[in-house]
Parts: structure tokens; C-alpha cells; sequence
């Protein structure tokens, strides 16, 4: 069955049968421990699943693959208000995303009985599956990259019941000598193969960790509270791209924050801003210990420090003591 989709003005949509994908890279990636403390991407079962979608989804014979832009243009923020990632400014991608490609399934009448939707929740190797799939190659900064779309894009996958035949034209790679992201990383995060030490990444500290930010990463955060958008940004394929296509709804309790006033926020204010965006992964004591890192890069200020560790015992207290010893070293 070949499917003429609607490839709109901020939005590519492919497909493929199901098959197995090449994970070396991907356990080129565990094996150097690029991964850091994220433990669960190298469960054995979690690997299985990442080659052969097959053991997800026995009856799938085929995936749908969107890529959606949700650029939009924001100024670089000084201090000392606080910077986020630009996805993180959004609400929630995954429900708008997986409500988007419901909606696509039910307009095109297909796949009523069994269908399976991945957003950036489960064990599939979605960036490979897009390149795959024709919608792009991975950049030197490990994105799947779009020519259209650039990179500040979601990922989203649909497993169906139904053979989709499509003539598949694989993206050459177009880095060529670029090498900006590469350079552009303040933390030397990117390696030459493509991929990114979580160890060193700003986005991994801010985001996924659940410790203290070391020093010599922290140091290079600048005013940044949640995320990095650097090697997306000076990325060439990303200049002169928006269109917020889906996500319309900008949320505006991003203007103005300080930083001194996220080290303070208080549980009910952290939900009221972010409790349906992507930032509440952090939790509220994630963004504090981001926040009280931020602030000592602005300011400088270690009586500040003082009062953080005393008012607080979570990570934003345990961040103000790891600076604190370090000044005193
Ligand atoms: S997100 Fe930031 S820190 Fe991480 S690799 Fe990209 S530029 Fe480097
Ligand atoms: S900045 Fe250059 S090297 Fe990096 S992903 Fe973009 S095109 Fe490729």
C-alpha cells in the first residue's frame, strides 16, 4: 500500500517495513560510557528492543516516522534572567505529539486495531529509524538532521499492522567540513564520530542527572537553567528555519525569570510554570541546583552561596556546598 502523505510546511512524514536496525553505533556509545548514569540504555532486554522492534511488536509490519519542527525565534537571554533549551519552552511534547499522530492514523482510516506510538518513550533507535526512513542524516552533533527541517525537530513513531511500501531515498550526509558544533561545544561534549559524551554535556547535567554539577562543566553553563542549545544553534541547517506547526502555544511564563528567582522557587509557583512542560523532569530541586549554578556564574557571589546551603538540604544545597568547597580549595 503506497500512502501519499501530507508533508506539510513544518512537518516530514515517512514510513518503512519493519526490519532490524544497526545498533553498533549505539553500543559503540554504551561501551566508551558515553551514557554516564543512565543505566537504563544499556539493559540488555532495552537493546534487544532498540535492534529488533519485532520484540515490541510481534504483529508490526511496518513504521510511520514524523519529524516536527517546533523552532521559533527567541533572542539569546542575558543574565540575569535565566536561559532553557527552546523545546523545554513548550508544552509537553510527548501528549501533543502522540495526539497529533492519532489524529494523522484516524484521517488516513488506518490501523484502528493495532498500532503502537512511540514518542521519545521507549526503547527504539529513533534517530536511525528516520534516517532510514529517508528523513535525514546524523550531524556531527548526533542529530538526525532534515534539509528542510534542520534539527530542532521531535521525533515521533507509529508501529502498524499494514504493509507501506514508499521509495526510500537515504540523505546523503551533508556535514561535509563543517565542524561548528564540534568547536561551538563549550564543554568538548562532541567527539569525531558522531556522538556526545553525557559526561561532559550540559543538557545531560541539567537534565538527566540526578547529582551535583561538577565544577569545570558548571563553570561553562553561563545563564543556562535547563538544557543547551548550542550545537543545534550554530548548526547552518537550522538557520533561517521556524514554523511552530503543532505547537502553537508558546508558553510566555518563560519571559523574565531570574535566576536568583528559581534558586527560591517554591513547589507550588515550580508547577504553575512548568508542571506541563518538559522541565518538570528536573523536578523543582534539579532546576534550584541549575539555578544556584547559574547565579554563581553571574554573580559570583558566595554569600549567596551560604544562604542556599542553609536554606536548603536537596541538590540545589548539596550544589551550593560542592562551589563552596571549591572556592576553598
Ligand atoms: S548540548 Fe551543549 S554541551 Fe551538549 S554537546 Fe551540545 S553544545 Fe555541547
Ligand atoms: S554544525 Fe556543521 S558539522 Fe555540526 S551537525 Fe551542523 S552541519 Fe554538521
Amino acid at each position: 500500500m503506497i500512502i501519499d502523505y501530507k508533508s506539510g510546511e513544518g512537518i516530514e512524514v515517512s514510513s518503512i517495513g519493519i526490519r532490524d536496525f544497526d545498533i553498533q553505533p549505539y553500543l559503540d556509545y554504551l561501551n566508551i560510557g558515553y551514557a554516564a548514569d543512565m543505566n537504563y540504555l544499556s539493559r540488555k532486554d532495552s537493546i534487544m528492543k532498540r535492534e529488533s522492534p519485532y520484540l515490541i511488536a510481534g504483529w508490526a509490519k511496518s513504521i510511520i516516522v514524523f519529524k516536527i519542527l517546533y523552532k521559533f525565534e527567541k533572542g539569546k537571554v542575558q543574565p540575569p534572567y535565566a536561559r532553557f533549551a527552546m523545546y523545554s519552552m513548550l508544552r509537553d511534547y510527548h501528549r501533543i505529539l502522540k495526539e497529533y499522530i492519532e489524529n494523522f492514523l484516524t484521517e488516513y482510516g488506518l490501523f484502528l486495531n493495532k498500532k503502537m506510538i512511540y514518542v521519545d518513550t521507549g526503547p527504539i533507535m529513533e534517530r536511525e529509524i528516520g534516517r532510514v526512513a529517508g528523513l535525514g542524516w546524523i550531524g556531527k552533533n548526533s542529530m538526525l538532521i532534515n534539509r528542510r527541517l534542520g534539527s530542532y525537530t521531535f521525533l515521533g513513531e507509529a508501529l502498524v499492522d499494514i504493509k507501506l511500501d514508499r521509495n526510500l531515498e537515504i540523505t546523503p550526509d551533508m556535514c561535509g567540513k563543517c565542524d561548528l558544533c564540534i568547536r561551538s561545544c563549550p564543554v568538548n561534549a562532541i567527539d569525531n564520530n558522531r556522538k556526545v559524551d553525557s559526561n561532559k554535556c550540559i543538557s545531560y547535567h541539567t537534565i538527566e542527572s540526578r547529582k551535583v554539577i561538577p565544577m569545570e562543566i558548571g563553570r561553562k553553563m553561563e545563564n543556562m537553567v535547563f538544557g543547551c542549545d548550542i550545537c543545534n544553534d550554530v548548526c547552518p541547517w537550522n538557520r533561517s528555519k521556524k514554523g511552530l506547526t503543532i505547537f502553537k502555544n508558546r508558553k510566555k511564563e518563560f519571559e523574565n525569570l531570574k535566576v536568583e528567582d528559581l534558586v527560591y522557587i517554591d513547589e507550588e509557583n515550580f508547577l504553575e510554570k512548568f508542571g506541563d512542560t518538559p522541565i518538570k523532569r528536573a523536578k523543582i530541586q534539579g532546576v534550584r541546583r541549575n539555578a544556584v549554578m547559574a547565579h554563581f556564574n553571574i554573580f559570583n557571589d558566595d554569600r549567596f552561596l551560604e544562604r542556599v546551603s542553609r536554606d536548603f538540604q536537596d541538590l540545589g544545597g548539596q550544589q551550593a556546598n560542592e562551589i563552596l568547597n571549591n572556592l576553598n580549595k
